[in-house]
């Protein structure tokens, strides 16, 4: 068995990562920059573009808080905002991405919560990172990838901008 953490030595655990990510987090528009580059890459069906997804994927976790449950998830956010409408919205969206994620047979990697420097705020976006069986076939990656992206709509959540832009990006593919 697993030693019980109390909640408060969690939440104070949580903060010190929110902290240490907000003090080195990368701006919004280079953010925005390597989101773009990485989703290019992981789309494509062409060759092998391991080793610069992985360069300009250490870029985006330098500047993200990655959590394994919804609880700490939960705590993450409350660092970053007091509205609870938005805690709750946010984690009903991360947590419809992973549920249909794990129930395809992707590896889900965690919730994690992107942070930002845009002047002198911070703006953050919840990611749920997944990974698809390296032998799935092009097409099948595709309809998975659709599934995953689209989940929210499926519990009546609503998609984000990112979600609409890849699967709109993917469709053209
Ligand atoms: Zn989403």
């Amino acid at each position: 068995m697993e030693k019980p953490v109390s909640l408060e030595a969690l939440e104070a655990e949580i903060r010190k990562k929110v902290e240490e990510v907000k003090a080195r987090a990368i701006s919004l528009k280079d953010a925005r920059k390597t989101i773009k580059a990485i989703d290019k890459l992981l789309y494509a069906e062409d060759g092998d573009h391991d080793e610069e997804l992985l360069a300009l994927h250490d870029i985006l976790m330098d500047s993200t808080v990655t959590v394994q449950t919804l609880i700490e998830f939960k705590m993450v956010m409350q660092n970053m905002t007091d509205d609870p409408e938005q805690v709750e919205e946010m984690i009903a969206h991360e947590n419809s991405h992973a549920n249909v994620a794990e129930s395809l047979g992707a590896k889900f990697i965690g919730y994690a919560l992107l942070i930002c420097k845009d002047k002198d705020d911070f703006v953050f976006r919840g990611v749920a990172p997944y990974e698809l069986p390296p032998e799935w076939a092009a097409r099948k990656r595709k309809a998975a990838h659709l599934k995953i992206i689209g989940a929210p709509e499926k519990y009546g959540e609503e998609l984000s901008d990112t979600d609409i832009g890849k699967i709109e990006w993917l469709k053209r593919q």
